[in-house]
């Protein structure tokens, strides 16, 4: 019976080693090719504007913190959030992904792997269309897809009016349905694509970017490396105050702080270039560093989220 339990001990001992040990050999990025000069990573002065910025909460879920990023607790849970982000703007408003929509339910259960639903569990919370409807707020123009995954992308077809903002290496993304693209989500003829403009302007140190408005209050730029066509938005608010919106370039604050990649196994099965992804992430964490008052959110930080208050509370 004690020979069983040291076998068993043993075998525990090794699998723990197994699961953890590539977390620890990566817990921190190599400080990687030295980025532009930190002058060029300031932000240009606000311009004027009657901007206000929202996070539409669509759905739910925790986790332990290691799960999130690379050495992260094992025994402290966070909380993980699917989200849609509201803009609002003179010109029409935009929504920054579209979070859990109204049919996700199905789109889960016709399109995705056994396996991947039992990783990707979550709560519904109400989804983004119905937020905005029961508030009386106008449909998006605009909405401009972080990324194609599921929980970003599942509420498209809740906004067919809209035009969606994408990164032409996104759209050749989608067309190969993985675990975490689904068709229902993205296939329909519906769908009113718009590939984003980038164009060689730098901004805030990110050699590209796409102005939605050409004012400046809502700039997006590339963060390839999750998917191939992964973006941010920064956004400027009525009072001059500055966001990032960084999409799942980081699962949470936490990891841009320490500089560390996801969960190995998770970045495994998530982040389409890990190594893509840990450049993204350094610039974003150069761009912190050069602007302190920049308030940078993850898509999927609940924290973050929950500091800056949900639909139909504003921004300003
Ligand atoms: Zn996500």
């Amino acid at each position: 019976m004690i020979r069983r339990m040291v076998y068993l001990a043993a075998a525990l001992v090794v699998l723990a080693a197994a699961f953890f040990s590539p977390s620890i050999a990566q817990c921190a990025f190599s400080p990687g090719e030295s980025g532009p000069a930190s002058s060029q990573l300031l932000l240009p002065p606000a311009a004027p504007s009657q901007i206000r910025v929202s996070v539409l909460k669509t759905g739910h879920t925790s986790a332990p913190e290691i799960f999130t990023y690379a050495c992260g607790s094992l025994f402290h849970s966070v909380g993980i959030n699917h989200t849609a982000v509201l803009i609002e703007h003179p010109q029409g408003n935009v929504l920054f992904d579209s979070g859990l929509g109204r049919g996700v339910d199905a789109q889960v259960a016709s399109d995705m792997a056994w396996w991947a639903k039992l990783l990707f569990r979550f709560e519904k919370d109400t989804p983004a269309r119905d937020q905005l409807d029961a508030a009386g707020v106008a449909p998006p123009r605009y909405i401009a897809l972080s990324h194609a995954h599921w929980d970003h992308a599942s509420a498209l077809v809740d906004f067919l009016e809209a035009e969606v903002l994408v990164a032409g290496a996104e759209r050749t993304f989608m067309a190969a349905p993985t675990h975490a693209v689904l068709p229902s989500q993205v296939s329909s003829s519906a769908i009113r694509w718009r590939e984003i403009a980038f164009e060689n302007k730098p901004y805030a140190g990110f050699p590209q970017s796409a102005d939605i408005f050409a004012d400046g209050t809502a700039v997006l730029v590339p963060l390839f490396g999750h998917t191939p066509g992964s973006v941010g938005l920064f956004v400027t608010t009525k009072t001059g105050k500055r966001y990032f919106f960084v999409g799942d370039v980081v699962w949470n604050r936490a990891a841009l702080r320490h500089a560390r990649p996801k969960f190995w196994m998770m970045g495994a099965i998530v982040d389409n270039d890990a190594q893509e992804t840990g450049v993204a992430l350094r610039q974003i964490a150069a761009v912190m560093k050069a602007n302190p008052d920049l308030e940078v959110v993850p898509a999927h930080d609940a924290q973050a989220h929950d500091e800056l208050g949900y639909f139909p509370s504003r921004r300003e």
